[in-house]
């Protein structure tokens, strides 16, 4: 079955959301995909929601959160007061825990991560990123209770029949998905991303998701828990991402890939914002903001392959 937002019907007012992680600077590759978020739901008068994902306490800050809220007002971009921050509904995420568990749907996993990673190099061994082999899925009382005399807390994960899922992708086109017995409740008791995210996604009211395509094989997970939980399935929007002249993953050796290095190598934010329209496909001549990029945005014209940077944004050059 393919599941696309058509429950939210074709007009309907889009509600989005940007939802980075605080844990350092935005980069080019976040801000970009933000850029097309905002147009995405601003387009059709929608409205884009501002989600900090913190749930890494050790590495989120309330600096980061700042920093990354001016560079997103620096090209344009400013949210109302309804910010979330997932580490404030902690309390929310274990009831849903608790509601799956008292429905039998959950169990205790005690693998390591070592453990997981060998299971998952065994031949026909599942694809998608940091997939689950079952190990303790149908783990024996004596087993499970061996386990747990071992004093390592387990992490709880959901029991899946490793179904799959279509995502209905609006850039990416119809993806296949595999999913597997994903962790809910990590052995530290902190919530899993992928549950905050669909329960957050949910209580928001999101109907369309724009974000990197690295994520676009983890989302039959999120179908999935949409479907366990009865929360409606929103539009997906997976962009191509940003690499470096390399070809590689924009990341920090890279060079100036945030709009503060960006600035003190004399590239301004309008100049950073002329670049990212060009790269959307816009054809809007020195942008002064998003706003301006609103009325030729189209999605059909968004290339389809990852957007590499100009040369002259890198400090490290590479000659192929
Ligand atoms: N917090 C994730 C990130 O910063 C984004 C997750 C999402 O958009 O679903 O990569």
């Amino acid at each position: 079955m393919v599941y696309s937002a058509a429950q939210f019907g074709e007009n309907a007012k889009v509600i989005g959301r940007f939802a980075p992680s605080p844990t350092g600077p935005l980069h080019i590759g976040n801000l970009r995909t933000a850029v097309i978020a905002w147009l995405c739901a601003h387009q059709r008068d929608g409205e884009l929601l501002l989600r900090f994902e913190d749930l890494d306490r050790a590495n989120s800050k309330s600096e980061h959160e700042a920093r990354q809220i001016n560079d997103l007002a620096q090209l344009g971009m400013t949210f109302g007061s309804n910010v979330i921050r997932q580490s404030e509904r902690f309390d929310l995420y274990r009831e849903i825990v608790e509601g799956l568990r008292q429905q039998d749907l959950m169990y205790p996993c005690y693998c390591t991560r070592r453990e997981i990673l060998e299971s998952i190099q065994a031949p026909h061994g599942p694809t998608i990123e940091g997939a689950y082999a079952g190990t303790c899925r149908n783990l024996s009382a004596r087993d499970r209770s061996e386990r747990e005399q071992s004093g390592r807390p387990p992490a709880w994960r959901l029991r899946t029949n490793n179904e799959t899922y279509v995502v209905d992708d609006l850039v990416a086109g119809p993806t296949i998905t595999v999913i597997d017995d994903m962790v809910l409740l990590r052995n530290d008791g902190v919530p899993a991303y992928n549950l905050a995210v669909v329960v957050d996604d949910a209580e928001q009211g999101v109907t369309q998701i724009v974000r990197g395509d690295d994520l676009l094989l983890g989302t039959g997970r999120h179908i999935h828990l949409q479907k366990l939980l009865g929360y409606p399935t929103p539009q997906y929007v997976h962009v191509p991402l940003v690499v470096g002249q390399d070809r590689e993953r924009l990341a920090k050796r890279h060079g100036a890939v945030t709009l503060e290095e960006l600035g003190q190598r004399g590239i301004g934010s309008q100049e950073v914002l002329g670049e990212l329209a060009r790269s959307i496909g816009s054809q809007i001549e020195r942008p002064q903001s998003v706003n301006d990029l609103r009325t030729d945005f189209s999605l059909e014209r968004l290339p389809r392959s990852p957007w590499t940077i100009p040369a002259d944004w890198q400090t490290v050059h590479h000659d192929n």
